[in-house]
């Protein structure tokens, strides 16, 4: 498809993650035609620039999907700016600060008959699909969260990670979850949780979840932000026929120890373009996909869990 032909989309928020993967992935998409960015602080090159939301809205009636960038706490104003000016809406992860913000958005979105996605890009991870495939019929006895990371090198100086609805270790802790929820062919509940918060902090730096199966097997996650060695995003699981590995946050796959391959030639490489690819189809499809689950846990986790004042922490 010729960039003339590709939907018009803008970009919210210049930070980190626009910056490594949405533009980049926008760049190398035939469908896909970045047209505009809102930024208080940078600029994209090449394209129109604004610090003001609605001047864009206002100035590029062109212009029909917005993806929005920021941290989740101001991202409802913006999601529901965009709708009300009548623009699909492309949400990062975590979709919203709290759950019935996200299902306000949605309702927002059916209700004018635009797209509303709430990605997940650890969702589209190259072997996630492949483990969901293995484990549609099979029988579960386990399956262990290991998510340890160091947030200073992940998130250098982002001090809303430790604000209200900034959801500390759960920022990264909530990929495994979107992982989780999309490989088991069965829903889980969470059994109990203890949440560890940093004493100067609003948000724990790490938490310990245990969940209940139907048939009994034996879940549980560990989300550590203090892990400086060897960063682990892993998935061990044990089924009644074998045993998976799910590896580097889903790109990695070992089948009873044997590693699988990924597909020789994947048009689509990389989670971001996957996402965009998503996005399109929705648009086209006049859908929208709004799955909540990932943030359930999360929220069940605040609610049930037990609290462990520890240490304070500084970037
Ligand atoms: P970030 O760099 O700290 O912030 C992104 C941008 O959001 C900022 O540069 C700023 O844009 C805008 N912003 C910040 N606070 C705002 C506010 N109060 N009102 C309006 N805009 C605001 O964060 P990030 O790492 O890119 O993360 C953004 C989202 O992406 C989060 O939900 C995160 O979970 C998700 N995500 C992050 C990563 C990662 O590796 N960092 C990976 C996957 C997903 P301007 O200065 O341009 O206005």
């Amino acid at each position: 498809m010729a960039k003339n032909m590709a939907l018009k989309i803008a970009l919210i928020g210049v930070g980190k993650i626009a910056i490594d993967q949405h533009i980049p992935a926008l760049a190398n998409s035939a469908q896909w035609d970045l047209s505009a960015a809102v930024s208080r602080n940078e600029k994209v090159d090449g394209i129109d620039n604004f610090t003001d939301f609605k001047t864009m809205l206002d100035a590029r009636s062109d212009i029909s999907v917005v993806s929005l960038c920021m941290p989740p706490v101001p991202r409802f104003e913006y999601a529901k700016m965009a709708l009300d000016a009548g623009r699909h809406v492309m949400l990062e992860k975590p979709p919203g600060a709290t759950l019935s913000e996200v299902y306000a958005l949605h309702d927002m979105a059916k209700e004018k008959g635009l797209t509303l996605y709430a990605t997940w890009h650890s969702r589209e991870a190259a072997q996630v699909a492949n483990a969901k495939k293995y484990l549609a019929d099979k029988k579960l006895k386990s399956l262990k969260i290991i998510w340890k990371e160091d947030v200073r090198r992940w998130h250098p100086g982002q001090e809303w990670v430790f604000e209200p609805g900034g959801m500390g270790v759960f920022d990264p802790g909530i990929n495994a979850l979107s992982i989780m929820t999309e490989i088991l062919p069965t829903p889980i509940h969470l059994k109990n949780a203890v949440l560890q918060f940093p004493e100067n902090r609003q948000t724990p730096i790490a938490a310990y979840l245990e969940f209940t199966h139907p048939d009994g097997a034996d879940i549980s996650a560990e989300f550590e932000w203090r892990h400086e060695d060897l960063q682990t995003w892993a998935f061990e699981i044990g089924t009644n026929d074998g045993s998976l590995i799910l590896n580097e946050g889903g790109a990695k796959l070992q089948i009873n120890g044997v590693e699988q391959s990924q597909p020789a030639s994947d048009a689509l490489a990389g989670e971001y373009p996957r996402l965009y690819a998503n996005m399109a189809q929705l648009i086209a499809n006049g859908e929208s996909d709004v799955d909540t689950s990932p943030m359930r846990h999360v929220a069940d986790a605040f609610t049930l869990g037990s609290r462990k004042v520890v240490p304070a922490f500084n970037f």
